[in-house]
């Protein structure tokens, strides 16, 4: 069953959306309105209920967040509906061209990918509507192309996916442990009040639980690292540090999402220093 829900953050709308098949969604994705500007495009499954949603609002510009298919998934049907220019970082609109990875989860939750050539390499460091300025601040980690909309003067941090949570369980397989660490720090020195994650708002404390997220990723890097330099494989390292496998996950994801991918993304980053 498709889910939506309407939030509003101040003057910002937001839509969640997501698939249900035992109950509620177990993931869901927000995509975000502000003054003409819609940031993020949501899941392909979620299409006709996102377009629904922006019916009577007098959109006029869109910018992609990172590729993945829960922020890029409707770009086209966007695009053959409304006459606006949809924005990306370079890379974003390079990767949302070619054949984006997937995993069955991901397939049944947000939809197939969608490729598409209509997100345009938006190369200012600012994006402005009527009323507001939003800084454009490169958070790679997640995803090698992710950008977060700041708007200083209304304390409003967009911050794509480099929050989430302060624990994290699992990552997909391309993920950078070193660069999300980089870019939360860069996110936690902003002055900002709302902390707009698409997979979890968060209106109040959005700072500590930042610094919290810095200092589990910190301190877990160090452990894999500690553990790698006295020669352990990455299943070793996991039981050392004491993390259990998500198996099922594991297995329906085919290893896309899972708890061996943080490990062997510091072994990447340390040998990619
Ligand atoms: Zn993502």
């Amino acid at each position: 069953m498709h889910y939506t829900k309407r939030h509003q953050f101040g003057p910002i709308e937001s839509l969640q959306m997501g698939v249900g098949y035992f109950g509620p969604p177990p993931v869901s994705v927000h995509s975000f309105y502000i003054d003409g500007l819609l940031i993020d495009t949501g899941p392909p499954k979620l299409g006709n209920e996102l377009l629904q949603w922006l019916d009577k609002k007098a959109l006029q510009q869109v910018f992609i967040t990172h590729h993945h298919e829960d922020h890029s998934g409707n770009v086209n049907p966007i695009s053959s509906q409304f006459d606006v220019p949809i924005y990306g970082s370079l890379g974003c609109s390079e990767l949302v061209q070619g054949k984006v990875g997937t995993s069955l989860p991901q397939k049944l939750f947000w939809g197939t990918p969608v490729f598409t050539d209509r997100v345009m390499a938006y190369n200012k460091t600012a994006l402005s509507t009527a009323k507001y300025n939003f800084e454009l601040i490169p958070i790679p980690g997640h995803a090698e192309d992710q950008v977060a909309l700041f708007e200083a003067n209304q304390g409003w941090l967009f911050s794509a996916d480099a929050f989430v949570s302060p624990q994290i369980k699992y990552f997909m397989k391309k993920e950078s442990m070193a660069q999300q660490i980089e870019s939360l720090k860069k996110m936690v020195a902003l002055d900002f009040d709302l902390l707009l994650c698409c997979h979890n708002p968060i209106t109040k404390g959005g700072r500590v639980l930042l610094q919290q997220k810095i200092d589990h990723l910190e301190a877990y890097y160090g452990s894999v690292v500690y553990y790698h330099q006295k020669g352990q494989s990455p299943r070793q390292i996991l039981k050392s540090i004491g993390v259990k496998e998500r198996w099922l996950q594991y297995f329906f994801s085919g290893g896309n999402m899972c708890a061996i991918n943080m490990v062997k993304a510091v072994i990447r980053d340390e040998q990619n220093r």
